[in-house]
């Protein structure tokens, strides 16, 4: 019974009970911002600022950085409670101010229904453009409260096969040769590594891992190179050393570049940075061959699984990804996993100060919890 009752309270379903100690703790520091409309029933969202802490300091052809800004969010309807994150890395523009402004606009009093999902993401969606990652906050949110009360995880309420599920990368930042050969070393549980590059020292980077494995790898440029005709004689030197793909090799404004070195590289070219949201299709089609979904771009899984479809009618190849995040995050992406060819899901597994357990590694592959909703339980 005890065990029971503890895996209710930490799934969510025991929010109005004494003993949810994580808001009996922090209440006060949580910024309750719609209030319930009658008893029992009626939205309510809260919202409350965390640093992630990253174990190793993180470097990208745009600068290091050791700690990740995130939101962390609750949606409670009927004493359930659904939890939400959004992430925030400097370099995407959103902040604690940022996101704090924008989540004190949402009013979700006016839904007497958590389960119009379309009408309240849509309400969100328009309260202001951008705020991406906060706007995936509140979906991730109403996603675990959804599947909470209809007792089932998401990817079985879209009619998913968990044993599809891919391996996850696990990233390899651009580092002196030591420190990758140790990173490439903590990597051993996992069937394919992402290798930063763009930083002028590429086959050293991509020759130290070597040195250590011959497991596949991707890299991303992370919009490093300038010159197309470097990034193709790149692109067949990488395909001789076993890598899959690359990933933003040059500015997200070098469309014609892009376009020429996709109709020549004998490796698919992915767009993160060139693709945020839905509408970027149009940018993005016949420019490169697949991309890479984020909930903290697009704004939360609704838009993540319209684009996952919209991809395949347009023949492209999807990623899905994540920026450092909880297990919140992470989890709820992997929801979507089996419906990609490629996970990059290893943002939790950078920082030491996870406040949630959710989606596992098995082998390098992603196991996906049996709960409801996206999938988490509270630490
Ligand atoms: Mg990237």
């Amino acid at each position: 019974m005890k065990t029971r009752r503890k895996f209710l309270k930490d799934c969510g379903f025991l929010a109005g009970s004494a003993g949810f100690s994580y808001l009996a703790m922090g209440r006060h520091n949580w910024n309750e911002i719609t209030k319930k409309t009658d008893k029992g029933s009626g939205l309510t969202l809260r919202f409350k600022p965390y640093e992630l802490h990253l174990k190793h300091v993180f470097t990208i052809a745009e600068g290091s950085r050791s700690t990740t800004p995130v939101m962390l969010t609750e949606m409670e309807f009927d004493n359930i409670v659904g939890y939400g994150e959004a992430s925030m890395p400097p370099y995407l523009g959103e902040s604690h101010e940022t996101a704090t402004t924008f989540l004190s606009k949402v009013d979700l009093a006016q839904f007497k229904s958590p389960f119009l999902i379309e009408d309240i993401l849509v309400y969100v969606d328009q309260l202001a453009p951008g705020n991406y990652a906060a706007k995936a906050s509140v979906d991730i949110a109403l996603h675990d409260l959804v599947g909470k009360l209809m007792k089932q995880p998401w990817y079985k309420i879209w009619g998913l096969n968990s044993a599809r599920t891919p391996n996850t990368s696990f990233t390899i930042g651009i580092d002196k040769p030591e420190v990758v050969r140790t990173k490439v070393r903590e990597a051993a549980p996992y069937r394919i590594l992402k290798v930063k590059l763009g930083q002028g020292n590429d086959k050293e980077m991509i020759e130290t891992v070597r040195s250590e494995t011959d497991k596949p790898i991707c890299v991303d440029i992370n919009q490093g190179w300038s010159d197309r005709k470097m990034a193709l004689e790149m692109s067949y030197w990488l395909k001789e050393q076993g890598v899959v793909f690359i990933e933003q090799p040059m500015s997200k404004t070098s469309i014609d570049d892009t376009a020429w070195l996709t109709q020549n590289s004998p490796l698919p070219i992915i767009a993160d940075e060139a693709f945020q949201t839905i509408s970027d299709f149009k940018k993005v089609q016949g420019v490169y061959t697949g991309i890479n979904i984020k909930l903290m771009k697009c704004g939360g899984l609704h838009s993540a699984y319209a684009m996952i479809k919209m991809a395949r009618a347009l023949g492209m190849k999807v990623m899905i990804g994540c920026m450092t995040e909880t297990s919140c995050a992470v989890t709820a992406a992997a929801q979507l996993s089996p419906l990609v060819d490629w996970a990059d899901l290893d943002g939790n597994l950078l920082i030491d100060n996870d406040v949630f357990e959710g989606v596992t590694i098995s082998d390098g592959k992603i196991i996906l919890p049996d709960r409801p909703g996206i999938g988490i339980l509270k630490k």
